[in-house]
């Protein structure tokens, strides 16, 4: 048997359950809130209102979420932490790096040394030793490519993702614009730098209903993040559930996982979740509804396994499979 790393430590993955595979507890700007702390809040209501909605999401079946939250995203594992000791959910935490132009000034004057990106340098780090001084270690790797394509501090950031890979085996999710096609570039770029495209999940595919799309980035073997149910703005519920089971029909379920991409608390728009404009936006929804809905034209409950159960399971653990 193999684990998985984990908010509370490592956890067997067959112990893993039901998993939702994109979904953030904080998505915070870190700067703005330590200067203008009035949004935010108390602490302790935060940290506790996050363990509510956990726990919530628990009682609806789901044991296990993947929180991409990487640097550039308001990461920070103490708090975390802090909301895995009051759950029985399963937390694993991203290491990587969130950006869809330019790389933080940290990095952009700290360049490779011996073939070795300082940042990738930090993302084994996280992987091996964990995330500062928590004890807790890293179980995926996060990277974004969006409307602005592989420029070049998104292209570092992608092969510095890859080269902690290849080192550490530890997995790779990413965040893309789908109408863009910007999966694509991320398959290349990873196929260049050596990485097995399986161990990768290309996010936000559901996004979009480009079936040729999907279908190209399927035929390459990589996992498709159908991973933003309740984003209304780009295809509502049932468009996303019709892409699912298409895709199903197809033979491709072990390929897809789902989520919803929600959080506890995001500080990009105002309000609290559910956010007015998006109702639907919430950590229940696929539990609640998207689920019968997908039973309901043809997807089987077998279907529902692998995408919830099988296909994560396989994802996360092939970090035991070590680096190449
Ligand atoms: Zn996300």
């Amino acid at each position: 048997m193999t684990s998985v790393e984990t908010a509370k430590g490592s956890v067997v993955s067959t112990n893993l359950g039901r998993v939702l595979m994109h979904e953030h507890v904080f998505v915070i700007s870190t700067e703005i809130q330590n200067n203008y702390p009035d949004e935010w809040g108390d602490e302790e209501t935060r940290i506790s209102d996050a363990a509510d909605r956990l726990n919530e999401l628990k009682a609806a079946g789901i044991d296990t979420i993947l929180d991409p939250t990487a640097i550039g995203l308001g990461r920070y594992i103490p708090r975390i932490q802090l909301v895995a000791a009051r759950t029985d959910i399963n937390i694993v935490c991203a290491t990587g790096l969130y950006t869809f132009n330019e790389l933080p000034h940290y990095y952009q004057r700290r360049s490779p040394v011996n073939g070795v990106d300082p940042m990738a340098t930090h993302f084994v780090q996280d992987i091996t030793n964990g995330f500062a001084d928590t004890g807790i270690k890293a179980g995926v790797i996060k990277c974004a490519t969006d409307k602005l394509g592989l420029t070049p501090d998104v292209e570092r950031t992608l092969r510095a993702c890859a080269q902690a890979h290849r080192e550490t085996g530890c997995p790779i999710t990413t965040h893309t614009n789908a109408e863009t096609k910007r999966g694509l570039d991320q398959q290349k770029i990873f196929a260049e730098e050596g990485v097995d495209l399986s161990r990768v999940v290309i996010g936000h595919c559901g996004d979009t209903n480009d079936i040729d799309y999907l279908q190209a980035l399927l035929d390459q073997g990589s996992i498709l993040g159908m991973d933003r149910f309740g984003i209304d703005g780009y295809l509502n519920t049932q468009q996303r559930v019709e892409v699912v089971a298409e895709l199903c029909k197809r033979g491709h379920a072990s390929q897809l996982v789902l989520s919803h991409d929600a959080s506890c608390y995001i500080d990009w728009i105002e309000g609290e979740v559910p956010l007015a404009p998006l109702p639907n936006w919430h950590y229940l929804h696929i539990s609640q509804d998207v689920v019968p809905a997908l039973l309901q034209i043809g997807v089987t409950d077998g279907q529902i396994d692998e995408m919830l159960i099988r296909t994560p399971h396989r994802f996360l653990d092939s970090v035991n499979k070590g680096g190449y």
